[in-house]
């Protein structure tokens, strides 16, 4: 059945239209990024947003101040393997298929997140405006036998009103397991 998809810039939610057909994982809606929104990152950059990630050699996801991934680039997406819908809008536990992300309270709201350095390291460069090098971080990705640790190397760098993640060396993330976004 054909359905129709709201489309919000993942910025500032401004009402970008809708589209028809397709399913999202996030209910009815899609995300893009307005032009006010473009034109702003445009000035940061020096080059369209897309531009900049694709041309960065790394994984990396753009983290807005509310810890939501506004976009990220096409290695980003491959290594998680999920498609721009699924990684637009969506919190960074989810997207990385935190086992924590699952419970109810939700990403950045467990008592296992004050722990998380993935997050506190996009946190304080997002309050400071510092940059960090190849932080030892850790994930405890969900999977249907409990927790399975995965370790990573992460950098920091604030640009604008966003925080580029970027994952400079991770353990291969499972595609099967990455495949099963519930968000
Ligand atoms: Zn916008």
């Amino acid at each position: 059945m054909e359905t129709t998809i709201k489309v919000v810039c993942c910025e500032c939610g401004a009402n970008l239209g809708f589209k028809a057909g397709g399913t999202s994982p996030y209910g009815n809606v899609s995300h893009g990024l307005c032009n006010s929104c473009a034109h702003h990152f445009y000035a940061q950059l020096g080059m369209p947003l897309n531009e900049y990630l694709e041309g960065l050699l790394v994984p990396v996801v753009a983290v807005n101040q509310k810890g939501t991934i506004t976009t990220a680039n096409q290695k980003a997406f491959d290594l998680l393997n999920k498609t721009p819908d699924q990684v637009q809008g969506f919190c960074g536990g989810d997207v990385f298929e935190c086992e924590y992300a699952k419970l109810p309270e939700g990403c950045g709201q467990t008592i296992h997140c004050s722990g998380c350095t993935i997050r506190n390291t996009v946190m304080e460069t997002m309050q400071t405006g510092s940059p960090h090098q190849w932080v030892p971080a850790y994930l405890d990705q969900h999977s249907e036998t409990g927790p399975h640790p995965i370790d990573l190397f992460v950098s920091t760098e604030k640009r604008g009103d966003l925080v580029f993640l970027r994952i400079e060396e991770i353990e291969e993330i499972s595609p099967e397991k990455s495949a099963n976004s519930n968000c």
